[in-house]
């Protein structure tokens, strides 16, 4: 029979598994501790600003999202030109390889890594390069630069590394930067940056000026708790984000999501304090694990790494019985985000109970 055929890398994209949400049980709170989100709900002022947009909701957005464009500028420091929003920061990913890439061109990351990468490029008839995490879950840098080829058009970075949990450091960035040829497309994916407590820490923005072929990605889902509103925003020299902004989808950033951003921004300071709590929880989670013989890779962003191989879904059933839900990767590891201080004394015992 003849029907419509989509193109036949559709059939190979692999699927994006969300996080599960928590399972009720009578009498006993359970914890969503899968999809690296804010226990933090939104601020009232962010609230407010919100409830305030909802009744233009029959119009549509400002399509050039221009009081988010100048907030964002303002906050960063960075032209306007330089910027471009999206329907979250996995948006932005879509928009790099569609701008970017004709079909067979590769994009070289790490893995395991931020599972939208596989998906973005096998949608766009891209070829995906996965170079291997080192075992202590870090970046590979040496080899990734060594796998960049004539055919490369972007290599994503992903700091802190989604699930492993390590950043790269300024001194690796720089020194893989001077081994990357300059027509390749160097993206750089902060949605963890506010968390990062480190030395020698990246300096995104002064990284990008730096190079004319460096993007960053960032979100509000993550550090700003705004997950639900969809808003993620690149910066990136003026051609790049210009790129960007003619691929992106028409009215893709909602009139109240604008708006809970632009309020969430003028609320950093306040935000960043509840990050700073995640910050020390991070901590606490940490020191708990090691004191009972976990060797955790060095977490940076808001969840923790255990690479528990063909143990996962044993840990995760254990964890969901103790009224947590973790994210497993098959046969790999399970990430776990840190969440309430509650949920994170639970995770504590689980993983104590689990060794
Ligand atoms: N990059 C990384 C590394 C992530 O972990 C995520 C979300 N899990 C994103 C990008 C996308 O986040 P969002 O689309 O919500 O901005």
């Amino acid at each position: 029979m003849s029907t419509p055929q989509p193109r036949a890398n559709v059939a190979e994209i692999p699927p994006y598994v969300a996080g599960r949400p928590p399972t009720v049980r009578p009498g006993m709170t359970s914890y969503k501790l899968s999809s690296n989100e804010n226990p933090y709900p939104p601020l009232p002022g962010v609230v407010e600003a919100v409830q305030a947009g909802v009744g233009a909701m029959n119009r549509y957005p400002d399509m050039g999202s221009t009081a988010l464009y100048a907030a964002l500028g303002e906050s960063f420091g960075v032209p306007v030109d330089h910027l471009s929003v999206a329907t979250g920061s996995v948006g932005l990913i879509y928009q790099l390889v569609q701008a970017f890439c004709d079909p067979g061109d590769e994009v070289v990351y790490a893995w395991r890594s931020f599972e939208a990468y596989p998906i973005a490029v096998t949608a766009a008839a891209a070829t995906s390069v996965q170079v291997p995490v080192l075992a202590d879950g870090r970046h590979d840098l040496d080899a990734m630069a060594a796998a960049v080829t004539d055919r490369t058009k972007i290599v994503l970075v992903c700091t802190p590394n989604n699930p492993t949990g390590p950043a790269v450091t300024q001194t690796e960035l720089d020194a893989f930067l001077a081994k990357v040829p300059g027509h390749v497309l160097v993206v750089v994916d902060e949605a963890y940056v506010e968390f990062v407590r480190m030395d020698d820490a990246v300096d995104g923005i002064a990284t990008y000026r730096r190079h004319d072929n460096v993007v960053l990605t960032r979100t509000f889902s993550k550090a700003y708790g705004l997950a639900g509103f969809r808003v993620g925003y690149a910066v990136a020299p003026a051609p790049i984000a210009g790129a960007l902004r003619a691929v992106s989808l028409p009215f893709g950033v909602s009139t109240i999501a604008q708006a809970a951003a632009i309020a969430s921004l003028e609320r950093s300071a306040e935000l960043f304090e509840r990050v700073d709590e995640l910050v020390a929880e991070r901590a606490r989670v940490v020191a708990g694990l090691r004191e009972v013989g976990w060797d955790v890779p060095e977490p940076q962003g808001n969840f923790v790494w255990f690479g528990l191989g063909d143990r996962t879904a044993e840990f995760a059933a254990a964890a969901d019985e103790a009224g947590i839900v973790v994210r497993p990767f098959a046969g790999e590891g399970a990430r776990v985000s840190i969440g309430e201080d509650e949920a994170n004394d639970r995770l504590i015992s689980v993983a104590a109970a689990f060794r």
